[in-house]
C-alpha cells in the first residue's frame, strides 16, 4: 500500500468515542429505551431488558452465566468478592490498568500484588506473575490491555498448577480471542465495562461472565444485597451492595450488543491497515499481537524508540497534536498504578491503612527495580485513540501524519 500525502496544513477531525461521531448509538437504542420506559418497570428485578441482555451476552460468548451490573469497577468487585478472599489474602494484578480494577481488591479486604508487564504488549505474563505467587495468593487478575489478549495458555497452566482462580479483566477486550476462544471465558470469571469509551457503551455499566455455577450464584447474590430472591426462606445472607443495572441501561446495552461484532471487525480492519501503512517507519513499532491471538483494538499503541526519535513518544505526540490535530496519549497512565496515592500512601478507611496493615512486606514493596517492563513500557508507549468509525481517509490521514512527523523528528 502507498500513502497519499495530504498537504500538511489540512486538518481532519477524527471520530471520537466521547460523542456521536464515534459511537454506534442510534435508532435501535432509542426504540428499546422508549419501550422500556413505556412498561413503567425500570428495575431489573421485575423487568425483562436486563434479563434479555444477560441471556444474549451469555449466548454470544457461549458461556453459562452472564450478569449485568453498574460499572466495570463493580464487575471486578463482584469477581473478587465471589472468590471471597480472607482479609489480607493476596490478589495478583497488573501495574498498568484502570484504577477501577484495583480499588475493588482493597474494598474486599485483600492486598493487590503487582506483577510486572512485558514491555512489548504491556500485558502480564506467566513469567511476571510467578514471582508474585505466595502462600496467600487467592486470585490472579489478568488485564487484556488495549484489547490485546494475554498469553492465557501459559497463565492458566501456572494458575491451575497452584489451584488459583483467574479473573479476566476484559473491559478493553470485547470479542478478542486467544487460540480461538473468547477472552473472559478462559479463566474463571470475565469482567466487562460499558463505560463511554469502551467498544460498546451505555455511558456507565458492566457485565460479568462465568461457567462456574457456584461463582455465578455468589455473583447474583452480590449484585442483589445478597438477598436470596426465589429461595424458600430468603434472607440477606452476607455483606453485599446493590450493583443492579436498571432497565433503561439494559435496553441500551441490548441494542448495543447487536453492533458489537461490527465494531470489533471495523477496529481490526483499520488497525491492520494502519500497521501496513507504517511498515518501515524508523523508530516506531506497530502493535505486537502474539501468534494465535486476535486483538479487538480498544486503542492502537505504538512503541516509540527515543534513540531514533528525539523526545520519544512525548515528542511525537506533541507534533501530531500541534501540526495535524491528532490527539494521542504518551505514557497511557501517567505512572504505574502502585505510585498513585491510594496505593503509595495506603489511603483506605479513616487513618487505619487497613487492609495494608495485614500485608506481607514483600507484597507491598513497590521498588522500581521490580518493574523494569512497566517502566520501559510506559516510557515508550504512544496510545492512539481507536474507533469503529474510522474510514480509509482517517487511517491514511493518521499514517501520513506519523510518516511526516517522524521524518521531521528522526535522527
Ligand atoms: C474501564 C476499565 C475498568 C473500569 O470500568 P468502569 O466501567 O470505568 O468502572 C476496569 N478495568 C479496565 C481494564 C478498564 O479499561
Amino acid at each position: 500500500m502507498t500513502t497519499t500525502v495530504l498537504p500538511s496544513t489540512e486538518i481532519l477531525t477524527l471520530p471520537s468515542d466521547q460523542d456521536a461521531s464515534g459511537r454506534t448509538l442510534g435508532e435501535e437504542e432509542i426504540a428499546l429505551v422508549a419501550e422500556a420506559i413505556r412498561t413503567g418497570t425500570l428495575t431489573s428485578t421485575k423487568g425483562q431488558f436486563v434479563k434479555k441482555l444477560e441471556n444474549r451476552f451469555a449466548e454470544i460468548l457461549d458461556v453459562k452465566h452472564a450478569y449485568a451490573c453498574t460499572s466495570g469497577s463493580a464487575a471486578v468487585h463482584l469477581a473478587v468478592a465471589a472468590i471471597d478472599p480472607e482479609p489480607g489474602d493476596e490478589v495478583i494484578t497488573t501495574s498498568i490498568t484502570d484504577m477501577g480494577a484495583l480499588t475493588p481488591i482493597l474494598y474486599q479486604g485483600a492486598i493487590p500484588v503487582f506483577a510486572d508487564v512485558d514491555p512489548k504488549t504491556w500485558n502480564v505474563t506467566a513469567e511476571t506473575i510467578e514471582p508474585c505467587l505466595s502462600e496467600r495468593t487467592r486470585a490472579i487478575i489478568v488485564t487484556h490491555l488495549f484489547g490485546n489478549p494475554c498469553e492465557m495458555a501459559e497463565i492458566m497452566q501456572l494458575a491451575q498448577s497452584r489451584n488459583i482462580p483467574v479473573i479476566e479483566d476484559t473491559a478493553q477486550a470485547f470479542l478478542a480471542k486467544h487460540h480461538g476462544r473468547y477472552v473472559a471465558t478462559i479463566g474463571d470469571i470475565g469482567c466487562f465495562s460499558l463505560q463511554q469509551g469502551k467498544h460498546i457503551t451505555t455511558g456507565e455499566g458492566g457485565l460479568v461472565v462465568t461457567n462456574d455455577d457456584a461463582l455465578a450464584r455468589r455473583i447474583f447474590l452480590l449484585i442483589n444485597k445478597a438477598f436470596g430472591y426465589g429461595d424458600p426462606n430468603p434472607d440477606h445472607y452476607f455483606i453485599a451492595l446493590n450493583y443492579r443495572m436498571n432497565e433503561i441501561t439494559g435496553a441500551v446495552a441490548l441494542a448495543q450488543l447487536d453492533k458489537m461484532y461490527w465494531s470489533v471487525q471495523q477496529r481490526r480492519r483499520t488497525a491492520n491497515q494502519l500497521s501496513e501503512l507504517l511498515i518501515g517507519v524508523r523508530g516506531i513499532e506497530t502493535p505486537y499481537v502474539a501468534p494465535g491471538n486476535e486483538s479487538s483494538y480498544w486503542k492502537y499503541c505504538l512503541r516509540v524508540d527515543g534513540a531514533v526519535i528525539p523526545g520519544g513518544a512525548v515528542g511525537l505526540a506533541k507534533k501530531l497534536k500541534e501540526e495535524r490535530g491528532i490527539f494521542s496519549a504518551p505514557r497511557y497512565i501517567q505512572k504505574p498504578a502502585f505510585q498513585c496515592q491510594v496505593l503509595a500512601e495506603q489511603r483506605t478507611f479513616g487513618n487505619s491503612r487497613w487492609p495494608f496493615t495485614l500485608a506481607r512486606p514483600e507484597a507491598v514493596d513497590y521498588s522500581p527495580s521490580k518493574f523494569p517492563g512497566t517502566f520501559s513500557g510506559l516510557e515508550s508507549i504512544l496510545v492512539l485513540p481507536w474507533n469503529e468509525r474510522y474510514n480509509d481517509e482517517h487511517v491514511h490521514y493518521i499514517a501520513d501524519s506519523i510518516h511526516q512527523a517522524v521524518n521531521e523528528l528522526a535522527n
